[in-house]
């Protein structure tokens, strides 16, 4: 399996509704240069100008150094604190005092971990010379120590400033999902979100088969020559079976939303009600007085109250999980609507003859009538909804908005779209497909 990945320059600032001449910004940067950059353990400081000399050429590469500079690193280690790591570092015993007495307002020294950085600048050329001190508080912060003209020690806190590239990751399921985006060097928070941007298509917990396969580009934040976390996911193919699922962001207003190549809305609203018309006698709450069982007990649903025979409709596209009587719910049904949410329809008098146990139904379809089996007081729909495995209230819970591109825009998303797309990597299962083909072919030329 190839795994694609080279990293394109930041781009995408921000919400800005010209993203599209921003898109050909796009400038490629090897992540070579990043490797380049290393701390030199300073452990053998006796040879270590011999040995720096083979190195001077590979860090003269990095251009935040100048001729004849180099760094040395060291970490904290267990049992060691920050004076003794400085001392290792070769600093005199004067220096150690100054140091720390200059770093004291920005370093909690009872919270300084193990392995925190601490990072000398020198410059042996033309004279051998202290430059600076850096200790790194975290991935971007850092506290900075240097030498003022009358020799004085001086800190202050520095801020790396965070640089989003943009990188392209692939895979083909086959054994699960999350181990592809192992396998593609991808952290699973990011597989994660690809799976919320399709929740509304695919159900990932059921219908991912191993020969489905994914495509991304994904913002990195990097700092200091780090990776210091994901952004977004910019646009992400994901074929489930023969069918291609596509999603671009579009960044325009509070927070960005994802669409297909169209324009669509990728997330999809729920009905409002079940019924037509319906009368709301009982709402969802955790605790209520029975009114058969004269005990106080929770109620983890929406009671409409409506003449039998009333047509139910389910609320979303989804997959019917349960048909079946119970003694309390009487005639119910169950549909799953995507990995996140299912709902469920009790007192039924009847079921519509179309639903059956494993099939979809569509929103709004008519899954069967009101009615009071099972312990009812009259006919009524008690209406439950489910969110992740848990119960939640279907008339408070915000559930997610469709948000359609305004007319005015859609021009300009069909247009952006089709340019984000072209720096999708390709497509992996073809990739394999042609191996294996290629596999066949050696087979039969044998
Ligand atoms: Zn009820």
């Amino acid at each position: 399996m190839i795994t694609k990945r080279s990293n394109f320059a930041p781009l995408f600032l921000k919400e800005t509704p010209l993203i599209l001449s921003l898109l050909f910004c796009f400038i490629f940067v090897s992540c070579q240069k990043e490797k380049g950059f290393k701390g030199v353990n300073q452990g053998d400081q006796a040879t270590s100008q011999s040995k720096l000399k083979g190195k001077r050429l590979k860090r003269s590469i990095d251009s935040r150094l100048g001729l004849g500079e180099f760094f040395v690193e060291k970490k904290i280690r267990k049992n060691s604190n920050f004076a003794e790591t400085l001392e290792e570092m070769n600093f005199s015993y004067q220096d150690i005092l100054q140091i720390i007495k200059a770093v004291k307002p920005f370093i909690n020294f009872s919270k300084l971990q193990i392995n925190t950085v601490l990072q000398k600048k020198e410059r042996s050329y033309p004279l051998k010379e202290f430059l600076s001190l850096e200790v790194f508080l975290s991935w971007i912060e850092r506290v900075v120590v240097e030498k003022g003209e009358k020799g004085e020690w001086k800190a202050r806190k520095k801020n790396l400033p965070i640089t989003t590239k943009v990188t392209k990751f692939n895979g083909v399921v086959e054994a699960s999902l999350w181990n592809s985006a192992v396998k593609a060097g991808l952290d699973p928070a990011v597989i994660e979100k690809l799976s919320q941007i399709f929740a509304w298509e695919i159900d990932f917990n059921r219908e991912v088969l191993p020969v489905d396969s994914w495509r991304i580009i994904v913002e990195e934040k990097w700092a200091g020559g780090k990776r210091v976390s994901w952004g977004h996911i910019l646009a992400a193919e994901y074929k489930n079976g023969n069918t291609y699922h596509k999603a671009v962001r579009f960044p325009k207003g509070k927070g960005g939303e994802y669409y297909d190549l169209e324009g669509k809305s990728l997330k999809k609203k729920f009905l409002k009600s079940p019924l037509r018309f319906g009368r709301i006698t009982s709402r969802f709450t955790r605790r209520r007085f029975h009114p058969i069982l004269k005990i106080r007990r929770p109620h983890y649903g929406v009671d409409y109250a409506a003449p039998k025979g009333t047509p139910i409709f389910a609320v979303g596209d989804g997959r019917v999980t349960r048909k079946h009587y119970s003694k309390w719910g009487g005639k119910t049904i169950k549909i799953r609507h995507n990995s996140v949410y299912q709902t469920a329809y009790k007192h039924l008098s009847k079921f519509h003859p179309s639903v059956r146990r494993g099939r979809k139904v569509k929103q709004g379809q008519v899954i069967g009538y009101v009615g009071s089996t099972g312990l009812s007081t009259g006919p009524h729909l008690h209406f439950e909804f489910y969110q992740g495995g848990r119960y939640v209230d279907p008339l408070g819970k915000k559930f997610p908005q469709l948000k359609k591109i305004k007319k005015e825009n859609l021009i300009s998303y069909k247009s952006f779209a089709k340019e984000v797309w072209k720096f999708l990597p390709e497509r992996q299962e073809a990739v394999l497909l042609a191996k294996k083909t290629n596999e066949k072919k050696k087979k039969e030329d044998l």
